[in-house]
């Protein structure tokens, strides 16, 4: 295959750079190459392996300016989203990683002894699939291919990634990084391209697939796993929902659904995308949004909250899924369109879940607000969705709001807080239903980039008689 790819600046439209797209050879090539790389960089131990990676924070840290230029040239983010939505949450997960996971990798003895191997010493032992092909989205195109490139390499793996066509400025950045970690040669590969290369990448049969994008996507790329078969893991879309009790601290909870829903301009998975409250307080909190909105300012001056949407695809979206709000009765808090990808936050109230913006991904400045009369229905019309992402509750009476949190259908819940589970290293992370499977950050989101072998040593000598049965009298 032949070809290139232009990146252009989200922020000035100027072309960057071309990239040539790899081709199938290319893509086998880097497959064999981290494969060689996978059987040296497994006898290494796990505590040398985080330890190694961790010196990637001294690294990062030292061209941070340099990173956060590429980030928002790249995706169009403001500086503030760059470094608290991309370059915090991966540094939080090398400092864990550092700390932890030898321990999380380490062998677990088995003390419980059957019946028929009393003497037997049982063990199981994670070891590392050995190379994981990571395929990445554009919202968060560092942290969402550094943090489980990294986590494949904490556990063992060689790891070859492919970046959304949209990021590859950020890809040949992460390779400049990475390449000052003396890792051995070959164990991190980049892939070129956008879906026929992410297919063909899942053709050149990985061990294991991380996927992080749309349900469409996954859905392809799962089914194509499947021909060889290999595992996959699927981080995949969601229609986060906040619910707001009338006893909760009002001021806090519209501060937290503004920037739920419009940090990174709404393009965040686990974004606020559904706000359901309490109807006592439901005109309150509305009027409250509304003012809190009007002071915020798009844009990359100084007191920029909102970028750019990174794509007019994206815009086109945002903008089907308000105009169907509106044609089905819904209020506007003002217009959306403001110029090219720059969109004005929008908080809308009157609306029903037969509008595509109570329903499909909107990943926009959109925030939709709905009232409940009680917990229960709050339930219900939170979990009447097809993703299970992450969800938040709101109240002072914590007993309350975590009963509620725990019949969420979700993977992550936040009771008082939005969105932060992702900045904490220690909680695995990843959905349910349509959100995909499948987790990662924490001991159980590293584990999930190895596989369990299970050993037993005997001691014992085997029963003479050969009718010999442990549960007979
Ligand atoms: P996308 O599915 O279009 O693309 C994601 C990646 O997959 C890109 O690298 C793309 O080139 C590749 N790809 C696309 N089609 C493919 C195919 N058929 N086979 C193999 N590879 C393919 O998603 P996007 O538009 O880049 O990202 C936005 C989506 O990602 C949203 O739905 C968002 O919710 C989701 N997302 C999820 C999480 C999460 O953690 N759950 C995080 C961020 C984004």
């Amino acid at each position: 295959m032949s070809g290139v790819i232009t990146a252009y600046s989200v922020l000035d439209g100027q072309a960057q750079q071309n990239y040539p797209i790899s081709s199938p050879a290319d893509i086998a090539a880097a497959m064999n190459a981290a494969r060689q790389a996978a059987l040296v960089w497994a006898q290494i131990d796990a505590k040398q392996r985080s330890q190694r990676v961790a010196r990637l924070i001294a690294v990062m840290m030292a061209e941070l300016d340099d990173i956060i230029a590429v980030l928002m040239a790249a995706t169009g983010k403001v500086k503030t989203e760059a470094l608290l939505g991309e370059v915090y949450p991966v540094l939080e997960l090398l400092r864990y990683y550092q700390r932890h996971a030898a321990a999380s990798l380490a062998p677990c003895p088995v003390h419980t002894a059957p019946l028929a191997f009393p003497q037997a010493q049982a063990v199981y032992e994670r070891r590392p699939y050995g190379v994981v092909a990571v395929i990445s989205p554009w919202n968060f195109p560092l942290q969402l291919t550094l943090a489980p490139l990294v986590t494949a390499l904490v556990s063992g793996n060689a790891c070859v990634f492919k970046m959304s066509e949209l990021s590859l400025p950020v890809g040949a950045l992460l390779m400049r990084l990475l390449g000052q970690l003396d890792l051995p040669d070959g164990l991190v590969q980049q892939v070129i391209g956008a879906a026929p290369e992410g297919m063909a990448l899942v053709d050149a049969r990985p061990d294991l697939v991380f996927f992080t994008g749309s349900v469409a996507a996954g859905r392809a790329v799962m089914a194509r796993a499947a021909q060889h078969p290999i595992p996959v893991l699927l981080e995949l879309g969601g229609k986060d929902a906040m619910l707001v009790f009338a006893d909760a601290d009002l001021e806090r909870a519209a501060n937290a659904a503004l920037y739920g829903a419009f940090s990174n301009s709404g393009q965040v998975c686990v974004a606020v995308e559904r706000c359901y409250v309490e109807a006592a307080c439901y005109a309150d909190f509305v009027a409250r949004l509304v003012a809190a909105t009007a002071q915020l300012n798009v844009g990359h001056g100084p007191v920029g909250d909102l970028g750019a949407v990174t794509s007019l695809a994206q815009v086109a979206i945002i903008e089907a899924h308000y105009n169907d709000a509106i044609a089905k009765g819904a209020q506007a808090s003002g217009p959306l369109r403001l110029q090219g990808r720059y969109l004005h936050p929008v908080v809308l109230w009157d609306v029903n879940h037969t509008m595509l913006l109570m329903q499909a991904e909107t990943f926009g400045p959109l925030l939709p607000i709905m009232a409940f009369s009680d917990g229960q229905e709050a339930v219900r019309l939170a979990n009447a969705s097809d993703y299970g992402l992450n969800a938040s509750v709101w109240s002072r009476d914590i007993n309350k709001a975590e009963r509620i949190a725990r019949q969420l259908q979700v993977g992550n819940w936040a009771v008082n807080d939005v969105i932060k589970n992702i900045g904490h290293a220690g909680l695995p992370f990843g959905g349910v239903k349509n959100s995909g499977f499948g987790r990662y950050h924490g001991s159980e989101g590293l584990r999930q980039f190895t596989y369990t072998v299970a050993g037993l040593t005997s001691h014992s000598r085997l029963p003479k008689e050969p009718n010999w049965f442990p549960y007979s009298d």
